[in-house]
């Protein structure tokens, strides 16, 4: 999807031209993909405006994932905060995908170069359904990968660096090729790990699983909150190992991410599942869709306003 241009940047605590962020080729991310960054969303909602959605969590993961790769973030997390809303605010934008990132820039080469300055840049810019509009609604299909997920104690899975995103790209690229909407990672081990962009969840018999931490998943923002939207639901989650053939025989699968929000699944492998017409996932779709448009009260005070 074309990224839809704004008008500005936020680049090491300045707004600038979206057309002058750029950076220089011998740039130490673009060389050894030494990045981290974040995705989050802003909604317009009807009781506190336009709202970053979950910005202390977002920030707080930017700053443990820089910290694991020994990058200096040299902001507080509260400046991010302010920049991320900052950056929807003068841009003028009602809803956003916001992508902070920081990578080792220009000055240095070497994979374990410590003395590259970080770059930490904040853009904005309108995304909708990353898996579509119908797939929202009526589910997609998708496939398990043949290439599994990092194994745990190679790269760490747990953390949002540009690099591992070249195991997504295989994933999601392998699936696409062959007519699907997303792809499905398994763990080292064989046990289903997530989607290329997204964390998954099954039920059957109205008890709802989704992968541990240890089955090389980022644990996400999403996954968080659907956990305790369920659980508000009186649903309760278990997170435990499961083998692929469990997803087959599924009630309802539906996937979770900043971009994807809350798809639901149709078929995984060709294999139509969500015999139910999907009783928990539209509940809980529901609920998370009324964060934005006040049907459901934002008790945690997830919605910071911009
Ligand atoms: N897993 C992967 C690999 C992802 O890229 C994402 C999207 N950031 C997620 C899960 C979901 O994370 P979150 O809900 O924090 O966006």
């Amino acid at each position: 999807m074309a990224i839809q241009e704004t008008e500005l940047i936020w680049r090491n605590g300045k707004m600038i031209p979206w057309a002058e962020a750029t950076t220089h080729v011998l740039t130490h991310g673009l060389h050894y993909g030494t990045s981290v960054f974040e995705g989050m969303r802003a909604y317009e909602t009807p009781n506190k405006g336009v709202c970053v959605f979950r910005n202390p969590e977002h920030i707080k993961r930017f700053f443990y994932s820089a910290s694991v790769y020994h990058f200096d973030l040299p902001y507080s997390q509260d400046e991010i905060m302010a920049a991320c809303r900052d950056i929807v605010r003068e841009n003028g934008l009602k809803s956003a995908y916001i992508r902070p990132i920081a990578f080792l820039g220009y000055g240095e080469m070497g994979p374990s170069s410590l003395a590259a300055p970080t770059d930490v840049v904040i853009s904005a810019f309108p995304w909708g359904a990353y898996l579509g509009e119908d797939g929202m609604k009526n589910g997609v299909d998708v496939a398990i990968s043949s290439w599994r997920r990092m194994a745990p104690g190679t790269v760490p899975a747990g953390v949002k660096a540009g690099g591992n995103y070249l195991s997504s790209r295989l994933i999601s690229v392998e699936a696409k090729k062959h007519g699907y909407a997303e792809g499905i990672g398994l763990a080292h081990n064989g046990t289903v790990s997530e989607g290329a962009g997204e964390n998954l969840f099954v039920i059957n018999d109205g008890k709802v699983v989704t992968p541990p931490a240890s089955d090389s998943i980022l644990n996400g923002i999403t996954r968080d909150t659907v956990i305790t939207l369920l659980n508000d639901l009186g649903i309760d989650v278990q997170e435990k190992s499961f083998p692929r053939e469990f997803l087959y025989g599924a009630d309802e699968i539906f996937m979770t991410g900043t971009a994807a929000e809350v798809t639901p699944v149709r078929s995984v492998d060709g294999i139509k599942i969500n015999h139910l017409d999907l009783p928990i996932t539209k509940k809980l779709q529901q609920k998370f869709f009324g964060l934005f448009n006040g049907e459901t009260e934002d008790k945690y005070g997830w919605l910071d306003p911009v």
